[in-house]
């Protein structure tokens, strides 16, 4: 075995790809050293091209519940491609798949099935727009949901100011119509829709921010969302294409018993193919076209293998074990580490939520971006390698969440816990 051979994948990759990678995360830049080329992946783990495992905390960025290649998915999708990958003319599973989300989320009415997250949250914009008549967007710094041009922005010089692009290529104008206020802050919010509510069409928010780290709401903080959303008849958006079916079934809006006018999906409900999803009350999805005036569609949308690897997916997470295990799994590093706190060199701070958590190089608690970004990189980095020396393969940054999948077995959990534990004795 050549054991050079992720070197020599990185250095030709990046000759012929931008950075070598299709998606900037995956480069290592945030921890240093060269990215693995991963093989195949099995279960809770992943094979690199130099033959060595990693029990994988990553998970195709959340997507994979079930973890790697599970083989009823597998066999669903051989049996699905045999008679057609796409048609773009509808189907019968496209129905099926519609309604196992209608059921499983109380505040989906009808659904609109789209080819990414980032395509989830467009669409959801665009249908809030359409549907107030509104053009302002207000969204909390630190939540990320994906690129849509006027969606990568950061706040500006004081919290009520109007955000500023955080992308060259994002011309100004195009971020005019974005407010960026602070995660968890219900009187920033307050601030802005008190004085523009005519014109702002929607809130989008991770109900459980997972792209800045895991960053649980407060008390009070969803509710209170809601209740200014009622109030100026705002939509209320939850982006919930990681919480979405991995919190529980009914995703982070069954957990705290809040009705979002839409929800964006995706990751999960692909079962590792692309996909994603918008649903909400019909009243506001008949604004889509060909109904209403509101224009989406997409060659690949709703296609067959996307769609079975969904349902199939869906199907198996009926089963209320499923979440029980993971987050007993998640419960058992968390509370390990938390014994053992005293014995490490630097404080951390552990946030964790059903199967996702964050290991925070802070003293601070984390609540919001800007206590996240008293995180210590640099220790983040040293910790990272140590676990991928070990055979642990977390998100290459400290601003991402670490996943639990269904595969994750015992022995894979207790041996994370203890070399997550040596290192940061080390670190
Ligand atoms: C991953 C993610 C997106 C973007 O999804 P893509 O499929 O990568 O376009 C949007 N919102 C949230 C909360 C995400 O985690």
């Amino acid at each position: 075995m050549d054991r050079n051979l992720n070197y020599q994948l990185f250095y030709q990759a990046k000759n012929y790809i931008s950075g070598g990678v299709n998606s900037p995360v995956r480069a290592f830049k945030a921890v240093g050293g060269i990215p693995i080329f991963v093989k195949r992946g099995k279960g809770s783990k992943i094979y690199d091209v130099e033959g060595k495992s990693y029990i994988d905390y990553c998970m195709s960025w959340g997507a994979l519940i079930l973890g790697h290649s599970n083989p009823v998915l597998i066999r669903e999708i051989k049996k699905i491609i045999e008679n057609g990958t796409s048609f773009g003319i509808p189907t019968e599973i496209e129905v099926e798949f519609a309604k196992e989300i209608c059921n499983a989320i109380p505040s989906i009415e009808m659904v609109r099935l789209v080819n990414s997250g980032t395509e989830a949250t467009m669409t959801a914009i665009r249908l809030a727009r359409g549907y107030t008549g509104r053009n302002k967007v207000i969204k909390f710094s630190g939540c990320y949901h994906g690129h849509v041009d006027y969606l990568l922005v950061q706040a500006g010089s004081g919290a009520t100011t109007l955000g500023i692009p955080t992308s060259s290529g994002v011309p100004k104008d195009f971020v005019k119509n974005t407010f960026v206020v602070p995660y968890n802050n219900l009187d920033a919010v307050e601030k802005v829709v008190k004085k523009y509510y005519k014109d702002i069409a929607c809130i989008i928010v991770e109900p459980v921010a997972a792209n800045m780290g895991v960053v649980l709401p407060k008390n009070g903080f969803l509710e209170g969302l809601r209740e200014i959303c009622d109030y100026y008849k705002i939509v209320l958006i939850f982006d919930e294409v990681i919480t979405g079916f991995r919190l529980t079934y009914g995703g982070a809006q069954t957990l705290f018993k809040i009705k979002p006018d839409l929800t964006c999906l995706g990751k999960i409900i692909g079962g590792g193919f692309p996909i994603g999803a918008v649903g909400g009350k019909k009243e506001i999805m008949e604004h889509l076209a060909p109904v209403g005036s509101v224009y989406q569609a997409g060659t690949l949308s709703g296609n067959p293998p996307a769609v079975t690897a969904g349902i199939t997916t869906l199907k198996i997470l009926k089963n209320k074990q499923i979440y029980k295990s993971l987050e007993q799994n998640t419960k058992f590093l968390y509370e390990t580490i938390k014994q053992n706190i005293k014995k490490f060199k630097h404080q951390v701070v552990l946030n964790y939520i059903g199967s996702m958590f964050t290991i925070f190089f802070t003293e601070k608690e984390v609540y919001d971006y800007e206590t996240v970004l008293s995180a210590d990189t640099k220790l983040y980095a040293k910790f990272f390698h140590k676990l991928l020396e070990n055979g642990i393969y977390f998100p290459p940054s400290q601003f991402e969440a670490c996943f639990l999948s269904f595969a994750h077995a015992d022995k894979d959990i207790e041996y994370t816990t203890k070399i997550c534990k040596e290192a940061l004795i080390d670190v």
